[in-house]
């Protein structure tokens, strides 16, 4: 199902993508077992990198985020890509309390973007988290300091009472370099809760069109989902790279190679045999 639209609005001086990422916060509480806490914070992660992975422009391009800090959160990483397969974790899957996110953050933490678009080195762009405010507004910080763009973003992941996930979504604004006053002005004033409320109960399309006057020569529709991608064959590859000697040590040493993926929480194991088939030939 599209689920991500992206068009501009405001006179076509400003890019509004909205998402329904439902599906793709739904697939992450399957992975992984999440306190409603842990659920919401990561979800809204989830959500807020479908917005940053719609972004990239090359078909190679990933994009990611770390987030560090000294709170009950620890730390959180989501990684998307131009074909909109994200994933995710959270250190912490056990936080209790409310929804005042600044509270799992702690006095000090940061958040860091790390886009490669495939060609050139990766942009690394690092973000304190604001005093006041969740992820929404760190990113809306990352936004303007590290990437000089004014963009609002909006998050909201809703669950009900057994913890599941009944709607989340992203919706978000960012300016083109021409935008004049009038435009930045109605970006800044958007009500993006209520945006997300209509997204809800009407869809996609209908959100932005009982929203918004978008010019539909730009109309973009994709799909999100969560997907991991590790397999057997790449760790094959990354753990080649130990080389033998290494690799036949340590397994001799534990019985085996064992490898947990955090992001679907798949366990992989290589034995002797596994490395007879490595190196074979080499
Ligand atoms: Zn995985």
């Amino acid at each position: 199902m599209k689920n991500v639209l992206r068009t501009l609005v405001f006179d076509k001086q400003v890019s509004l993508t909205l998402a329904d990422t439902t599906e793709t916060v739904r697939e992450a509480l399957r992975l992984h077992k999440l306190s409603d806490a842990s659920a919401i914070l990561l979800g809204k992660a989830l959500s807020a990198m479908t917005f940053t992975s719609a972004c990239l422009k090359e078909t190679r391009g990933e994009i990611s985020l770390s987030l560090q800090c000294d709170g009950a959160c620890g730390s959180m990483g989501v990684s998307g890509n131009r074909s909109l397969k994200l994933r995710g974790y959270i250190e912490n899957t056990a936080l209790m309390g409310g929804a005042d996110e600044s509270a799992y953050f702690g006095r000090n933490g940061a958040i860091t973007i790390i886009r490669d678009d495939g060609y050139r080195r990766p942009f690394v762009g690092t973000c304190a988290l604001p005093d006041r405010g969740g992820l929404d507004e760190a990113f809306e910080a990352y936004y303007k300091t590290s990437e000089q763009l004014p963009t609002r973003l909006k998050t909201v992941v809703c669950l009900n009472e057994k913890g599941e996930c009944d709607f989340a979504g992203v919706a978000a604004l960012q300016p083109l370099p021409f935008a004049d006053e009038n435009a930045l002005q109605q970006a800044a004033e958007a009500p993006l809760e209520s945006v997300l409320q209509t997204l809800r109960e009407k869809g996609l399309e209908e959100a932005v069109n009982a929203r918004f006057t978008p010019d539909k020569s730009v109309w973009e529709l994709r799909t999100a989902q969560y997907k991991c991608n590790c397999s057997r064959e790449y760790l094959s590859r990354v753990l080649v790279t130990l080389g033998e000697e290494e690799l036949r040590k340590i397994i001799e040493e534990d019985g085996s190679v064992k490898v947990h993926c955090h992001y679907c929480n798949a366990d992989y194991e290589f034995t002797e045999e596994d490395a007879d088939g490595l190196f074979a030939g080499s």
